[in-house]
């Protein structure tokens, strides 16, 4: 195809676009304005910008441009003509979120505050360790699941983010870098419940895998979540695609996960685990089980033994996460003692387990605290 006109290509592309739009009036509106090419993985960019009028290798240049260098602007791409660069705006932008703040924590770590389109706050935080960075996104403004540990439930759930605002974050942080990471993870422990998005999760799931795009392995992607099984076996479909599991168990008995979880109650801890083991596992791969350890709630002696003997026969090991104290809640840090005797305690059944603190406390950027707040704390 030549590179002459847009015609009346849109129609190809809506089929394979899923925005947070869900209506029809919705997706209407969107065509109206320019769709965000970060909705699509980049193997499929060829196709889109051959439809707005170019020569299909154009997409890769562009994809090179947005994923190697981090320059999104098509005005800014210089093996691109003036007019090509028009044409493309007239139909396409690459639209990562912006900017709007960024707090440095004394370890490094950053959290971001980043808009979307439509004004929306999501957050995001990068943890450099040496070369290598994790980076922990978003999936949704807000969540639905109000566990009562976590700050970012009471927020109740805004609205789910779209394929190209969850890559976005990515691409954004690692703009922003001095230099990039020589090795980078991506886990979906940010703002809201990934499979409570799921369609939106797994397409960016396998935009970050591209190629194309991010080309990241499988296994430096995670996915966390409080165990929603339906959604859980549909992510699980991605086969040889599908990233890496994290579980936010955080009790060993149903009455404890309820009060704490409320969504125990729809999927409880044998149900959740039961769908774990029909899942096939691949060579080295082990499903990560988060325990926020809450003084006096799940942290006896009782709770270690009990996790060694539910997680047996899983590949799994076991993050322990200290509470972080969030405004307004009544649970407690156990002591360094407490914590200490928990882990060795559940070392003693078998399973690997390692306390994780967590990073950027001092910047409201640790587990449990992300609300999107404007100030550091
Ligand atoms: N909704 C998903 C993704 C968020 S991950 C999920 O729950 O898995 C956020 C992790 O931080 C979860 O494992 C959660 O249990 C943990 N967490 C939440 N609040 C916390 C707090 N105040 N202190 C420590 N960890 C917390």
């Amino acid at each position: 195809m030549g590179e002459g006109p847009a015609t009346g290509w849109i129609a190809l592309l809506i089929a394979d676009y899923s925005p947070a739009a869900t209506t029809r009036f919705e997706i209407m509106n969107e065509r109206a304005t320019r769709m965000n090419l970060l909705d699509l993985p980049a193997c499929q960019w060829r196709d889109a910008v051959s439809a707005a009028g170019l020569d299909s290798y154009r997409g890769d240049q562009l994809a090179s441009w947005v994923f190697r260098q981090g320059v999104f602007d098509f005005s800014a791409m210089t093996n691109l003509s003036v007019a090509m660069q028009e044409q493309l705006a007239d139909l396409l932008v690459v639209q990562p979120p912006a900017i709007t703040q960024r707090f440095v924590s004394a370890d490094h770590s950053r959290r971001y505050l980043l808009q979307v389109a439509d004004g929306e706050l999501v957050e995001a935080v990068y943890m450099p360790t040496g070369s290598r960075a994790t980076l922990c996104i978003s999936s949704q403004v807000g969540c639905r699941f109000a566990c009562t540990f976590c700050q970012t439930g009471r927020l109740k759930l805004q609205r789910s983010l779209s394929a190209g605002e969850i890559v976005g974050q990515v691409l954004r942080m690692l703009a922003d870098v001095d230099t990039p990471p020589t090795r980078t993870n991506v886990v979906f422990m940010g703002q809201g419940e990934p499979l409570d998005n799921a369609a939106a999760v797994i397409a960016a799931v396998q935009a970050l895998q591209d190629e194309r795009g991010p080309g990241l392995s499988w296994r430096r992607i995670t996915v966390s979540t409080v165990g929603l099984v339906p959604e859980l076996r549909k992510l699980a479909a991605l086969g040889a695609q599908r990233p890496r599991l994290a579980i936010s168990l955080n009790a060993t008995t149903d009455e404890v996960r309820s009060e704490l979880m409320p969504i125990n109650r729809k999927y409880p801890i044998a149900t959740l685990l039961g769908a774990l083991r029909e899942l096939t596992w691949r060579r080295r791969e082990r499903v990560t089980f988060e325990y926020v350890l809450l003084g006096g709630v799940n942290d006896s002696s009782d709770d270690a033994r009990r996790l060694g003997r539910l997680l047996r026969g899983l590949p799994a090991k076991v993050n322990l996460i200290p509470w972080n104290p969030v405004a307004t809640m009544e649970h407690q840090r156990p002591s360094p003692e407490a914590i200490e005797a928990f882990r060795r305690e559940v070392l003693r059944t078998g399973i690997d387990v390692l306390v994780r603190y967590s990073r950027g406390a001092d910047i409201g950027a640790a587990c449990g605290q992300l609300t999107a707040a404007s100030s550091a704390g």
